[in-house]
């Protein structure tokens, strides 16, 4: 009984910090949103840790990280999230995808990268890509995307303007590539179209709030030496990302042997392809050599574990990209190859992965793998300055993760929970600039039923073209 009377203390004592700080303090700054009362995972540079801890929001800015009777002291919120028994954390940010690929989920499995490409992905696409198509996917995948806790993701694809479009309306950050591929697609014949297509979607989208438009060479196995440099040109020419696949399989490392004599990596270091907004997917086949070449050339690398797993492509040497000072980002791959868009999963399984292929398990321990999903993958699209961490005067990109459950008990360490223990489907809010685009699970900003609805009819176009 004791025990339960001073639990109901400490709920009235939380209760008055919550709602009935003083009146008699005029001087409170009036703010649009207060997360308080959570365990804040902040991912700054010291790894701060508030529990229990507050974020004050103004507009779309952070501005105020720190204890909750701090925080109630100094901000009035026109609206406060209760994050009692909840972790508080950045946004994780999605390094690699294809986002409208969650309509191919499933559709092709348990086989190897190049069979899976040629016989299975590139036809259906070759069948379904449409404008219509890639808005439904990639409102498909907004809505998992905003479900899990990602606030921000790279995207290469086509018809990419319909993907901002998307992404925009959803509420969620992007930075997202224009595909450039050497065989005729549904949105360009050639290689020169799809540069067109590039230039002009970098135009529509540049100065964006959420968007960051860029460029996406599909691979060096997949371009010829002219259609690649023109890609790094139009990035250089409007200081844009460039994103690309790199060394994810043996097969790639083969052809650049075969054709050129070089490891991809070194390939595109003969052709002068790299820059220092460069993103390099996979990177899973690459020398000490190559690892020096990318930081040389300050080229970021996005691991995708769960991809290179399924695919059996290989394992990325993240032990050797750390330690090099490589800037490294987490990402899932599309859905055709992981088969979701759970960050929260890609950073177990690197964790895991790295133990197991160094044979060492102080190698990624949680916090490190969390950093490669919050203010690593941010270093890697270049959007440190703004999100990554939860820090005064960055944007608020936000969520919240619970921790009541009997998966979650007990709880001595919120960064090894978010990474051993947190799934997607733990996250309870989604704060994207600001905005909530998640509440208590009830996303805002799309309508859950049209969107798998729509899902579901596109399933069926995808059915009929793969005869499936
Ligand atoms: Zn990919």
């Amino acid at each position: 009984m004791r025990a339960q009377a001073a639990a109901a203390a400490a709920v009235v004592a939380i209760a008055f910090v919550l709602a009935a700080f003083p009146a008699a303090q005029p001087a409170r700054r009036a703010v649009s949103l207060v997360v308080i009362g959570g365990s804040v995972v902040t991912a700054d540079a010291w790894r701060t840790v508030i529990s229990p801890g507050a974020v004050a929001i103004d507009g779309t800015t952070i501005v105020a990280v720190d204890r909750p009777e701090a925080v109630a002291a100094r901000y009035a919120a026109a609206d406060t999230i209760d994050a009692r028994d909840q972790i508080v954390l950045p946004g994780l940010v999605n390094t690699h995808t294809h986002a409208p690929m969650v309509l191919y989920r499933g559709l092709a499995d348990d086989l190897a990268l190049m069979e899976w490409l040629q016989n299975y992905i590139f036809p259906a696409e070759a069948k379904t890509v449409s404008p219509d198509m890639v808005r439904v996917g990639t409102r498909l995948a907004a809505l998992e995307m905003i479900e899990s806790g990602t606030t921000a993701y790279a995207d290469m694809y086509y018809f990419e303007e319909e993907i901002a479009r998307a992404t925009r309306d959803a509420g969620l950050r992007g930075v997202l590539g224009q595909t450039i591929i050497q065989f005729p697609v549904a949105d360009a014949k050639t290689p020169a179209e799809g540069l067109a297509r590039a230039e002009a979607f970098i135009k529509a989208f540049r100065g964006d709030s959420l968007i960051v438009p860029a460029v996406a060479p599909h691979a060096m196995y997949t371009l010829d030496r002219a259609a690649l440099n023109a890609s790094a040109a139009l990035g250089r020419r409007y200081d844009v990302p460039v994103l690309i696949h790199v060394a994810e399989t043996r097969d790639e490392l083969k052809i650049a042997q075969d054709r050129h004599a070089l490891t991809p990596v070194g390939y595109l270091e003969s052709i002068g392809f790299w820059g220092p907004r460069t993103l390099a997917a996979h990177g899973v086949w690459v020398t000490d050599d190559d690892i020096a070449v990318l930081k040389r050339r300050s080229v970021a690398v996005s691991h995708n574990p769960e991809s290179n797993m399924k695919l059996a492509s290989g394992a990325a040497p993240v032990a050797g990209y750390l330690s090099a000072g490589v800037t490294l980002g987490l990402g899932t791959d599309g859905a055709a190859s992981n088969n979701d868009l759970d960050m929260f999963e890609a950073m177990r399984q690197a964790g895991f992965l790295a133990k197991l292929t160094t044979g060492d398990p102080t190698t990624l321990p949680a916090a490190a793998a969390l950093e490669m999903a919050t203010i690593g993958g941010a270093r890697a699209l270049g959007l440190d300055a703004l999100v990554g961490s939860l820090e005064t005067g960055k944007r608020a990109d936000l969520i919240t993760v619970s921790t009541t459950g009997a998966r979650q008990t007990p709880m001595y360490d919120p960064v090894s929970h978010l990474v051993y223990v947190a799934r997607g489907g733990d996250v309870q809010t989604t704060i994207v600039n600001g905005r909530i685009l998640m509440r208590d699970r009830d996303v805002k900003t799309l309508d859950r039923h049209a969107v798998l609805a729509a899902a579901a009819r596109m399933a069926k176009q995808v059915r009929a073209a793969v005869g499936k």
